[in-house]
């Protein structure tokens, strides 16, 4: 395979960013070589710019559940460009996406759009902490929230990759507050609720972790956060950015049947711009300026093209679209399974939805240590490169979920499974 303008562009891009690349997991690092420079999208496809073809299972971190360039979005986004780009106004499109939103996640009664995942954890903590008149959180060891510094501890996925508990620059003073306990564990859970009785503002998960390759919650585990956070008067905030209409087309909220009291969301509601949102009941979210006293502001917030991209996306969506995708993952894993065994190459597989992930480990992986513990990142990373000089782009870590969209039709899990065939050939010899 031919890389030689990618390999140009990765110099040059490295002397102008640090690592050459806008977000850390891009730059290979955990897997090594060289990050190929995109051109374009197309489908199921992502071609660089040495024009190699690519099965796309990263789908730009989870957003693009329609695949890349679909015409229904390229109209939208073509609409919209002509009529402009951004007014700092109010605009029928926040309604428009706000109304689908809801009536897919009925819980979100109120919503606020921001412009990244990032942005709505942390808001969504501070309106917790305002609400409750409480200050400390609960989170998961191996759950990403974004990069705000409270919820840099233990965070997945990227610090995890680069061996970081984590984040430098990030105050004892920051971190004091957050209280973290591995995931799946509710003993901990309440532990931590007695430990800090009467201080706990909030919990906050992913109710699907796909920030430490994909860890299903065990059952009863989310039931027991609901109760726990009644218990002890405290919110439950799913941090949906990843799981929202990706693990079924009311998000984690309904696959589980629980109405977390915040929801955040950012990823497929964007269509690939970018986008954040936290919304959930009335009484919560009307504590949000201007009706409340919980500042939280965005110049380019409910952007129109961003608003255009989700209501045109979500616009696609049905139960239908599940249905489909969660066939396709799981011929997909099925297929890795199987070809895993003859190569006597042992794998654990997940999938929840649209959304699928595998560890190389012969035990299950059920949390944040379990992951660390047993998953054979060597083995990965040469999976990856024989997977990418076969034409199939997987997430460049072990520890991050992989993503189907529409476009994901059998003959392209046919090819993926080829490809997978041979990589794994060569990767057990
Ligand atoms: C991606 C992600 C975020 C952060 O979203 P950004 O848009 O990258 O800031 C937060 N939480 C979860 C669960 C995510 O997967």
């Amino acid at each position: 395979m031919n890389i030689t303008n990618s390999l140009i562009s990765f110099a040059e891009a490295q002397r102008l960013m640090p690592g050459g690349v806008s977000s850390p997991v891009r730059a290979f690092k955990a897997v090594g070589g060289t990050p190929r420079f995109i051109d374009r999208g197309d489908g199921p496809y992502i071609y660089d710019i040495d024009g190699n073809r690519y099965i796309d299972y990263v789908l730009s971190w989870g957003p693009l559940i329609l695949g890349h360039a679909h015409p229904a979005l390229v109209a939208a986004l073509t609409d919209q460009i002509s009529r402009g780009t951004s007014f700092g106004a109010p605009t029928q499109l926040e309604i428009r996406l706000a109304g689908s939103i809801r009536e897919a996640m009925p819980c979100i009664e109120m919503i606020r759009f921001v412009n990244s995942g990032t942005e709505a954890t942390m808001s969504a903590i501070r309106l917790a902490r305002a609400f409750t008149g409480k200050n400390k959180m609960i989170k998961f060891a191996g759950c990403y929230h974004g990069h705000a510094d409270m919820l840099l501890v233990e965070a997945g996925s990227g610090v995890m990759t680069l061996g970081m508990a984590a984040s430098a620059g990030v105050t004892d003073g920051e971190v004091e507050d957050t209280i973290t306990v591995q995931y799946n564990d509710l003993v901990g859970v309440r532990n931590a609720f007695e430990s800090y009785a009467g201080q706990i503002a909030a919990v906050i998960v992913e109710p699907v972790a796909g920030n430490m390759g994909l860890v299903l919650p065990s059952e009863g585990f989310l039931d027991g956060l609901w109760e726990l956070t009644r218990e002890h008067e405290a919110l439950l905030i799913f941090d949906e950015v990843m799981t929202g209409f990706r693990v079924a087309l009311g998000g984690a909220c309904a696959a589980y049947g629980i109405a977390a009291d915040i929801v955040c969301l950012g990823k497929v509601i964007g269509g690939g711009l970018p986008v954040g949102a936290y919304g959930g009941r009335k009484d919560i979210m009307e504590q949000v300026a201007p009706l409340g006293p919980v500042y939280q502001a965005g110049t380019l917030s409910g952007n129109p093209l961003a608003m255009a991209a989700g209501v045109a996306t979500l616009g696609e969506l049905s139960e239908d679209t599940y249905t489909f995708l969660e066939r396709q993952g799981a011929r997909l894993l099925e297929g890795l399974r199987k070809i895993g065994k003859e190569y006597g190459i042992p794998l654990q597989t997940a999938q929840a939805g649209s959304m699928i992930g595998f560890f190389f480990s012969d035990v299950p992986v059920n949390d944040y240590t379990s992951a660390r513990k047993y998953a054979d990142t060597t083995r990965y990373a040469r999976f990856f490169h024989a997977m990418l000089d076969r034409g199939v782009y997987l997430a460049p870590s072990q520890f991050e979920a992989g993503f189907l969209s529409i476009r994901h039709t059998d003959d392209v899990i046919d090819a993926t499974l080829e490809a997978a065939r041979g990589a794994m050939q060569e990767i057990a010899s």
